[in-house]
């Protein structure tokens, strides 16, 4: 397969709007899948790469909730064939001690695997006349009408659900329900808190009810958000631009503070406030992409792990 013409949004700048330009897609490489895009989601995470928050070289192809068509598939990849439907999520290493363990999302070469903008031998499989672009962004770079996508990104969905809609399940919709799911496992009966609730929170409300909690509170400051939240499985919300969300946290939990709280807001005050929630052996998730030495707890007295 010859290199392709494509086109693709190109991230050239910090704090600029993408720009739609045709790209030269390399040859498939042995592990990899060539999907046609038929839709992608747009992330916070894609926002703050392009801003250069995080370390992807600019110029890149970014998108990391992908969904489209398996138009062919290189020589060793196994479990996708050409026609597939597939969902794209991130990627990641396969082989470290996290990776072994089944705890991919906690691979250990998850930066260079997801944001390096590069294949693991540096190649990149975007150009713009000679220029290389970053691409494999999330192992996808799904900003795109064709990519290139390592296999361990891709997931086969069934042909009878549109496409349209799939792609926030790769990073938004399993972020927020995989951290009350999988990792916080809420007893039935049990209450749970959520700050902020875009597609990362309101998946972890729709997933508190699954599971079985009987206090879900939502906060935002967006009232639009919290009718939503209530629609899907929470019990009790809070705008907190207008009321003193511990206050009113603890009238909805008899006084006892909250069993579980997330935050997918990565915002040092929220976060704080989070923590605040809590009830005795209460437990806080932080689900949020912070910038690199954000800290949370900068009170005086307090140095990091310990109080002094
Ligand atoms: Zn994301
Ligand atoms: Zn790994």
């Amino acid at each position: 397969m010859a290199t392709t013409t494509i086109k693709a949004a190109v991230a050239r700048n910090t704090d600029a709007p993408l720009t739609v330009e045709t790209l030269e897609l390399d040859e498939l490489k042995d592990n990899e899948v060539r999907v046609e895009m038929v839709s992608t989601g747009i992330c916070h995470t894609d926002a703050i790469v392009r801003d250069g928050i995080y370390p992807t070289p600019l110029p890149a192809v970014l998108g990391h909730e992908g969904a489209g068509v398996v138009t062919s598939v290189g020589k060793t990849v196994k479990h996708v064939s050409v026609g597939d439907h597939v969902v794209l999520s991130a990627a990641y290493c396969g082989a470290c001690k996290q990776c072994r363990a089944g705890r991919m999302a906690y691979c250990e070469n998850l930066f260079a695997e997801d944001f390096g903008g590069r294949r693991r031998d540096g190649s990149t499989s975007l150009s713009c006349c000679g220029e290389p672009i970053s691409s494999h962004f999330f192992g996808q770079s799904s900003f795109s009408t064709y990519a290139n996508v390592v296999e361990e990104s891709v997931v086969v969905i069934d042909k009878d659900v549109p496409l349209e809609l799939m792609g926030p399940l790769g990073c938004g919709l399993q972020t927020g329900a995989g951290a009350v799911l999988n990792e916080i496992k809420p007893e039935a009966g049990s209450s749970l808190v959520v700050f902020g609730v875009g597609a990362v929170g309101s998946a972890a409300i729709m997933a508190a009810k699954v599971a079985g909690c009987t206090t879900v509170i939502a906060v935002d400051i967006h009232d639009s958000r919290l009718e939503l939240a209530l629609d899907i499985g929470a019990t009790h919300v809070i705008n907190s631009s207008s009321r003193d969300v511990a206050e009113e946290i603890k009238m909805m939990t008899d006084g006892e503070g909250v069993q579980y709280a997330i935050d997918t807001t990565a915002i040092p005050a929220v976060t704080k406030k989070a923590a605040e929630t809590l009830g005795i052996r209460g437990v806080l998730v932080l689900v949020g992409a912070a910038a690199p030495g954000t800290e949370v707890l900068n009170r005086p007295g307090y140095s990091g792990d310990r109080f002094v």
